[in-house]
């Protein structure tokens, strides 16, 4: 079964971020649906089945060209939200070691250990330099 699946799968797309994406906002809209009245429940549907078979065509299309492209397009229009999410995610995870301050002239996030005191920060892109407790 997995053998015939894979041969199958030979020369298609598979999955890619945004198959996976369309199918993750497919679901939210199904999920939310369920709590709205029956003519945006239908219509929310319609969209979300519409969105499953974009995902299917997407996966087993066999112009993996194409298909690269409109994925390459999808992330470079949402790098940005993607990185911000990331960022997110980084400093969450080093919340305990880290302190994390923007600077105050070009907006880049800066990293100082946590539990120093007052200190200098000098931020390494532009140099500016500002007075934060840690
Ligand atoms: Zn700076």
């Amino acid at each position: 079964m997995r053998e015939k699946l894979a041969r199958f799968m030979v020369g298609r797309n598979g999955s890619d971020q945004l198959s996976r994406f369309v199918s993750i906002v497919a679901c939210v809209a199904l999920v939310i649906s369920m709590f709205m009245d029956t003519d945006a429940r239908m219509a929310i549907w319609f969209l979300a089945i519409l969105g499953v078979i974009y995902v299917y065509f997407r996966v087993f299309s066999r112009n993996v060209y194409k298909r690269r492209a409109e994925n390459e397009k999808y992330l470079r229009a949402t790098a940005n939200i993607r990185g911000y999410f990331k960022g997110l995610r980084e400093r969450w995870r080093q919340r305990r070691d880290y302190r994390f301050f923007r600077c105050p002239s070009c907006r880049t996030m800066l990293r100082v250990p946590r539990g120093k005191g007052k200190i200098k920060v000098v931020c390494r892109k532009c140099g500016t330099s500002f007075i934060r407790n840690t």
